[in-house]
């Protein structure tokens, strides 16, 4: 049996930087991926363009219970030496608007980087192992594969992210491990994830995109406005509003099991209420076709669906329905469309300095697979990065 002194579980984003920090703390390291490439997700971060990481990394950006944790470890390995780590690996960045990319826009260029310094350092990759089984040897642990395959180590980190897009490599296999060794799994749930409503103006809008001001409203409760642009589709609402006004939501619907969530679109923000109304005024006294009388406002489309509103009606509640627009949520699109998990190894488990489970001695968890869950904006990989590279440096 193969015997190293560090196993990594998973070859993401959080797997390989844990692997060059142990590797250049000096001791042997191996990475057990269960897919036959590494980083499969780090090649469509960003619409391929890998968001690496955000200028501003607050924990208030990061979901309550893992702020204290964020915190700890962003103090260890901070955005400037985030920035520094892929300087030194021939990286070169840019930031805009706060986001952070590589200068050649591809996400390819950062596994690129990443792999050539686990081959500089020598890490091996055992391709194709899905681990099913972390037990106990007298002279360490061993982490076996479904096939029977196993490898001993002296410390083990698992990284083996959370459950979206699975087709990726993460599914959520990775949470029965973390069970069987004692630990509590915060119910994962879809984050950054379209929205699916059974509203017909979603169907004949599909497709159209506009800027929008949207927030929920679970069992009678506001919640906090977000604007960006939302994209109509045949099953609901998309674009990037969406996926971040769909944590709370998704929450409600997959953990609380709510029913009554609703989302309420502002679909002019721009204008306020009386603007708008002057304006139709205005056309319809000018005898402008109904489908008109937002031109220039909203795209032509729209004028489909004012058609169907009779002259006569009430100008207050055309304009409510433009500006207090409410759709019923009747569910998310799952896992195979949402951007990160929000849930799993309860932070409160770990410890924050190391991230060694207070479980199990010398198994450490890094990345996704933890109940750490950021904004989007480059905050999941900060968070990767950060958490990979702390559990390389202890044991
Ligand atoms: C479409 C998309 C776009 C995104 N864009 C951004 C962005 O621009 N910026 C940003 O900050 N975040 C982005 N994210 C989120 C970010 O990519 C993830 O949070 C991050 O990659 C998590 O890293 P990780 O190493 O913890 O997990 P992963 O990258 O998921 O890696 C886990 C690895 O473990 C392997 N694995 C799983 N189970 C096992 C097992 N049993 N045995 C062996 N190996 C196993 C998997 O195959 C995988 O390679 C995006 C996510 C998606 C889906």
């Amino acid at each position: 049996m193969k015997n190293y002194e560090t196993i990594v579980i998973g070859g993401g984003a959080a797997g390989i930087v844990a692997s060059i920090s142990a590797a250049r703390a000096g001791g042997s390291v191996v990475i057990c991926e269960k897919m036959p490439q590494l980083g499969r997700k780090i090649l469509a971060s960003g619409n391929g363009r890998c968001n690496l990481l955000n200028d501003d990394l607050r924990p208030e950006f990061y979901n309550a219970t893992a702020r204290t944790l964020v915190e700890t470890i962003f103090r260890k390995f901070n955005k400037s030496r985030m920035l520094s780590f892929f300087e030194n690996l021939g990286l070169k960045t840019y930031s805009r608007e706060g986001r952070i990319f590589p200068v050649t826009n591809q996400a390819a260029s950062v596994l690129k980087v990443l792999e050539m310094e686990l081959q500089r350092l020598s890490v091996p990759v055992e391709y194709n192992f899905n681990c099913s089984a972390i037990s106990s040897s007298r002279s360490g642990i061993i982490v076996s594969s479904q096939d029977g395959k196993e490898i001993s180590g002296t410390k083990i980190i698992i990284t083996g992210g959370g459950k979206t897009y699975p087709a990726f490599g993460a599914d959520g296999n990775i949470y029965e491990i973390a069970r069987t060794l004692g630990h509590t799994i915060i119910e994962p749930i879809p984050c950054a994830v379209p929205l699916v409503v059974k509203d017909n103006l979603c169907f004949l809008l599909q497709g159209q995109r506009i800027l929008a001001r949207v927030h929920s409203i679970i069992d009678g409760k506001t919640g906090e406005s977000i604007q960006g642009e939302l994209l109509f589709t045949r099953y609901g609402l998309s674009g990037t509003c969406i996926l971040d006004v769909s944590e709370e939501i998704s929450l409600a619907l997959h953990r609380q099991h709510k029913n009554d969530v609703s989302l309420v679109v502002d679909m002019v923000p721009f204008m306020e209420k009386e603007e708008l109304r002057n304006i139709i005024v205005r056309r319809r006294k000018g005898k402008v076709a109904a489908e008109d009388l937002l031109a220039g406002i909203l795209p032509n489309k729209f004028g489909a669906v004012l058609k169907s509103i009779p002259e006569k009606d009430d100008i207050d509640a055309i304009i409510t329905s433009l500006k207090e627009r409410h759709f019923k949520i009747s569910g998310t699109r799952g896992w195979n469309e949402a951007e990160f998990t929000g849930g799993g190894v309860a932070v409160a488990e770990v410890n924050p300095e190391t991230l060694e489970s207070r479980i199990k001695k010398n198994v450490y968890f890094a990345g996704e697979i933890l109940d750490v869950n950021g904004k989007r904006g480059g905050y999941n990989l900060a968070w990767a990065w950060a958490s990979g590279w702390v559990t390389g440096l202890t044991g």
